[in-house]
């Protein structure tokens, strides 16, 4: 379960400051698949960077199970974030270099468990992921030689590797066609299920939302449906895409300093 209870997060906007996020409460629970929509620049993609505990909120709190990781140091925060959370991008971030199996691998081997008799344990859940994700027979396969939703398969995979609680994702078919994306809307659907995580979908593509447990809107940093409407704000046009990717690829490039290029 994740919950976020009364978050605010404003951005340095010149001498002033622009509200992305404004007094929002929201809750994801384990096996609900919850939809989060509203118009660009509404600050979908802030939610979920202060979900996944990569910017502090200005104020409020963010609690992942019984941890409130508001309050956590940043290298308690990254400990939280590679156990318990699960996170997938518009872009899939996989490493060039590495094949499918590999991508996982990696994930899995953060936090050492990659040692000795436990390796084995490790090949097996990442085949078993790769499975689930439909890429049984693409273990060996290279970014490059996957598809845009092949390599968005990947991407979640690679995700549940540590058995998330939660799981984050921010418009994962916004790259790919009609087909292909409805394709990964139903993976992520049966994998929320499956797998009993709270998972938070950003998606403004409302085909999809036959798949979705509940739904939440957006507007101007505020929730104005789907749970109670709060104060005012003003909107604004930047995003935080670019920070929340650099912030995982610092992340994924301290396991594998050779591969950062
Ligand atoms: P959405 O994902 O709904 O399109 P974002 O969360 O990316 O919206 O952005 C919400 C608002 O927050 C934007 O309009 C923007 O002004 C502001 N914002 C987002 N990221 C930054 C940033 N890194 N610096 C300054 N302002 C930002
Ligand atoms: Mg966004």
């Amino acid at each position: 379960m994740i919950t976020l209870d009364d978050v605010t997060l404003t951005f340095p906007d010149g001498a002033s400051r622009v509200t992305a996020i404004d007094r929002v409460s929201l809750t994801g629970r384990a096996g609900i698949l919850t939809g989060i929509t509203g118009p660009s620049g509404s600050g979908k993609s802030s939610l979920l960077a202060v979900a996944a505990t990569l910017i502090r909120p200005d104020s409020g709190r963010v609690t992942i199970g019984d941890v409130d990781a508001t309050s956590l140091s940043r290298d308690d925060a990254t400990a939280l974030r590679r156990e318990r959370i699960g996170i997938v991008f518009q872009q899939s971030n996989l490493l060039p270099s590495l094949t499918a199996r590999e991508q996982l691998q990696v994930m899995a081997e953060l936090g050492g468990h990659g040692a000795g008799h436990r390796r084995r344990a490790v090949r097996s859940r990442v085949d078993e992921l790769l499975d689930a994700v439909g890429l049984a027979d693409h273990a060996g396969k290279r970014p490059a030689q996957l598809s845009g939703g092949q390599r968005q398969r990947v991407a979640i995979a690679r995700a549940l590797v540590h058995e998330p609680q939660v799981l984050l994702v921010d418009e994962p078919t916004s790259a790919l066609d009609q087909e292909r994306g409805a394709e990964i809307m139903d993976l992520i659907a049966r994998l929320t299920h499956e797998r009993d995580a709270a998972t938070l979908l950003v998606t403004h593509d409302l085909v999809h939302e036959g798949l979705l447990d509940e739904l939440v809107t957006v507007v101007d940093g505020r929730i104005v449906a789907g749970a109670p409407a709060m104060g005012a704000v003003a909107p604004a046009e930047l995003s935080v895409a670019r920070a929340v990717r650099g912030a995982m690829s610092v992340e994924v490039s301290e396991a594998v300093p050779t591969t950062g290029a």
